[in-house]
């Protein structure tokens, strides 16, 4: 652990990376939820938050669903994913992105990340369709609210005539050449999930152009329900409706989307600014055509200032050394100060759970998202630290290179 010769006085209130930020606009809209009754899966709040939802992102249609999880499960069924299906995911995510593959019974075919986004990349995409050009569907996430390189897979997926699925659950606000995400894929999936950028604590929300898949999603996530005067179904159904009551409390974040994003950016370019002198560098976006939400602020070690650390698959160590760090000693040395940082998401194809499923990399032999995953982590990000709490945990960071 870190050693008390260089400790700094740990937070007496404790840095998350990312929290919920109450709005008074929250209760009063589940207040009206409550009092006229609607206290279900239909109701004002959950038409008002897909109807802004749809004409913020800019799709035609939104659908409010219990989690993110489940809008990306009913998307891989609206994708038409079948049992041995296979399909292209992003390898470096958060499981959420790829366990409904499973789900269905398919399969994952995980493509490696690039540096300049940490998201698919698109010539491993485009090296996937020739080593298995029958896959129908590709499932890409934005990482930590950084758009993936939308438009250039997009085309990929076109030319093959494969469904794009954009997971968009960290990337609410962000765009990319000025559309946002969440409107690139052919279906989208956003959260509103405890830590995302807005929450309601929980929620999730499919958006599509296609009126025929916005009905078929919204049958799907109440039972599926056939139009006949009683119970009836024709098809598997699932009980993934949002509720009036989440729809309200993010009915009432809706409004400071961008005040949560503005604080972020500020986060990061603290983090940039603070950390220049170091050998580290911030989460890479394209400053031209990209507009990130920042959801969480992150760092890379660089190469040659990396001192030795191990990972197995339930342990961490490091060596100290004089003029270097690594991510887990900077994870404890932020830890130590009772702050919240994270490891970069482990990449799928280094899963104990998805051990063995076909991995599709420019270079099989030291694959990009491994080395981003052994030299990054996530710093904590949470919209309402302050400018003296963010220079304590840059100067404990500063302090891991001494
Ligand atoms: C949060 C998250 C999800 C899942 O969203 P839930 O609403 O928690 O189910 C999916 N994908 C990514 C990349 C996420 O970060």
């Amino acid at each position: 652990m870190y050693t008390a010769t260089n400790a700094i006085r740990p937070f007496e209130k404790k840095v998350w990376l990312a929290t919920p930020t109450r709005h008074p606009e929250m209760m009063r809209y589940i207040q009206e939820a409550y009092d006229t009754n609607w206290l279900s899966t239909i109701g004002e709040n959950i038409n008002e938050v897909e109807r802004q939802m749809a004409e913020r992102i800019g799709c035609a249609y939104a659908v409010g669903l219990g989690t993110g999880t489940a809008a990306l499960h009913l998307a891989v069924k609206l994708a038409g994913v079948k049992r041995g299906d296979r399909v292209f995911c992003s390898d470096m995510t958060f499981s959420a992105t790829v366990n409904p593959v499973s789900y269905e019974g398919a399969e994952q075919i995980f493509i490696d990340a690039e540096y300049g986004t940490w998201n698919l990349d698109p010539d491993a995409l485009e090296k996937a369709f020739r080593l298995y050009p029958d896959v129908k569907c590709c499932i890409v996430a934005d990482l930590y609210g950084t758009p993936a390189k939308l438009d250039r897979i997009r085309e990929t997926c076109r030319a093959h005539g494969a469904v794009l699925i954009e997971d968009a659950a960290e990337a609410l606000g962000s765009s990319f050449r000025g559309k946002s995400c969440g409107a690139y894929g052919d279906i989208n999936c956003i959260s509103f999930n405890g830590n995302k950028v807005i929450t309601g604590s929980a929620g999730g929300m499919l958006l599509t152009d296609s009126r025929e898949d916005a009905d078929r999603v919204r049958k799907w996530s109440t039972q599926s329900r056939d139009a006949a005067p009683w119970y009836q179904h024709s098809e598997m159904g699932y009980n993934y409706r949002m509720s009036n009551i989440i729809a309200g409390a993010i009915r009432g974040q809706i409004p400071y989307l961008d005040e949560h994003i503005a604080q972020k950016r500020a986060v990061f370019e603290r983090y940039r600014e603070g950390l220049k002198d170091l050998p580290v560098s911030m989460n890479p976006f394209d400053e031209t055509e990209m507009k990130p939400n920042h959801w969480l602020s992150c760092l890379t070690v660089r190469k040659e200032y990396m001192c030795q650390q191990t990972r197995t698959d339930s342990k961490a160590e490091f060596v100290p050394e004089h003029g270097k760090s690594c991510p887990t000693e900077i994870l404890n040395a932020i830890a130590s100060i009772n702050a919240e940082g994270r490891p970069i998401w482990k990449p799928m194809h280094c899963q104990p759970i998805f051990s063995g499923m076909p991995f599709v990399s420019l270079d099989p032999a030291s694959p990009t998202d491994e080395d981003i995953f052994a030299r990054g982590l996530c710093l904590p990000s949470d919209n309402k630290m302050t400018e003296e709490e963010q220079n304590v945990i840059i100067e404990v960071i500063r302090r891991c290179f001494d």
